[in-house]
């Protein structure tokens, strides 16, 4: 028998189809993605993109507050990451992202939804019922498909860049900021939006200067977090600056950084125990290869205003796969759940209830 609903993604927009799918006793399958040393180095492990950040300060319904208590009696803490813990201590916190992935899951499960710790590597929508295939190899026909893969990091391709990858050079300061290797030591971030700000100011409490290279003289990121970053004395900009090559050596990893300034052709090198890229994400639609309709930006076209139809009647898609404009874990929430009735009503359309 052919699933009802398969979600591909474990993002808010996975688990918000999955607890709407659920509810409405479609018996949803969902695949959260396979724990692989790939996964982990392209940050696409299972949970997504919060999965790796700090405070969530913007997710309606959870305020600083008595929120730590509430999590204290929802969540079993032998699944919350060391940095987390370790800032239970410091009760005027809000929400972290790890929790608050972990309360999705948790009320997907608890609405039957039903997880397996895969990736799907292939899509077949030609025929229908749809086919799915898995990396530990197991093969799912699909009446219809939410793709909710959400999107990865982007590096900067320089050959340096890669040559010290986790040897000074990440693209997550909460994974890896804490680390001996950068306290109190001088680092670099990459880039000039929200989550170079974040990364940055998440840093100041291992390091000092922190200094943010960003290829304009204006953020990009949203005006609070902006002037976070332009307040804190351990920040320090540098304006109209590109990286152009991390300089190390294999014992000691990353020492320092050589930057352009883009505007004048002027180099100079900064001291630098790491150097953090932040220069935003691309969609993780490879599996696909090619079925789906995409943008010229490589995110799934969304088809028809305000559904989450694709190219493929059937398929549906959530999330920052199919969104370069908005990008939050809310909006992502929100298209999980126009997905999930999109769905139903597509299944209920054809006498699938
Ligand atoms: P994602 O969160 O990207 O999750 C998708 C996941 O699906 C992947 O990680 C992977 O585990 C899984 N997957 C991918 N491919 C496959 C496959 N082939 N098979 C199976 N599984 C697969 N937004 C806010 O609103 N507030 C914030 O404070 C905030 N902070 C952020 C901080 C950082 C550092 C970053 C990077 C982003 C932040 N965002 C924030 C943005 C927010 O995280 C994203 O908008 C949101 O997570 C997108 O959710 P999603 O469900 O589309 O996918
Ligand atoms: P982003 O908004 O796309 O910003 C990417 C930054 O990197 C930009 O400043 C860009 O420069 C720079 N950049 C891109 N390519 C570059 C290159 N090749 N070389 C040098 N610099 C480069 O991505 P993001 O910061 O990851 O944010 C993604 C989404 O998540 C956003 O919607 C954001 O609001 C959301 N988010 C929210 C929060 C929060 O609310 N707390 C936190 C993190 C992320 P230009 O500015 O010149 O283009």
């Amino acid at each position: 028998m052919p699933e009802k609903v398969v979600i591909i993604g474990s993002g808010p927009a996975g688990w918000t189809a999955a607890i709407y799918a659920a509810r409405a006793n479609l018996q949803p399958l969902l695949f959260e993605g396979a724990i692989t040393e790939k996964n982990a180095q392209q940050q696409t492990l299972p949970l997504g993109q919060l999965n790796l950040t700090t405070e969530v300060e913007n997710y309606p319904g959870t305020p600083v507050g008595k929120t730590r208590e509430y999590l204290a009696s929802a969540l079993k803490g032998d699944r919350i990451p060391y940095w987390v813990q370790a800032e239970k201590a410091q009760p005027s916190h809000g929400i972290n992202g790890p929790e608050l992935m972990e309360l999705m899951r948790q009320q997907a499960l608890n609405f039957g939804t039903r997880v397996e710790t895969d990736d799907i590597v292939k899509a077949n929508f030609q025929k229908h019922p749809f086919e799915l295939s898995t990396l530990a190899g197991h093969f799912v026909e699909a009446l219809t498909v939410i793709v909710a893969t959400g999107a990865r990091a982007n590096y900067l391709g320089l050959p340096s860049e890669k040559k010290f990858f986790n040897n000074g050079v990440s693209a997550c300061a909460v994974c890896d900021g804490a680390l001996p290797r950068f306290r109190n030591k001088p680092l670099v971030v990459v880039g000039g939006g929200d989550s170079a700000v974040e990364e940055a100011t998440y840093l100041t409490k291992f390091a000092n200067p922190v200094y943010m290279v960003h290829r304009r003289d204006t953020l990009r990121a949203s005006k609070i977090m902006a002037e976070r970053a332009l307040n804190n004395p351990r920040i320090q900009m540098k304006w109209n600056s590109k990286l152009l090559e991390v300089i190390g050596d294999e014992a000691k990893g990353v020492t320092g950084a050589r930057l352009e300034n883009v505007q004048t052709g002027s180099k100079e090198v900064v001291e630098s125990a790491g150097v953090f890229l932040a220069i935003g994400h691309t969609p993780n639609t490879d599996f696909l290869d090619g079925q789906l309709a995409l943008t010229d930006k490589g995110y799934i076209k969304w088809t028809t205003p305000a559904r989450t139809y694709t190219s493929v009647a059937g398929v549906f898609a959530a999330g920052d796969v199919a969104d370069d404009y908005y990008r939050q874990a809310i909006t992502a929430a929100g298209t999980g759940c126009m997905a999930a009735l999109d769905a139903e009503r597509w299944l209920a359309e054809r006498g699938h209830h």
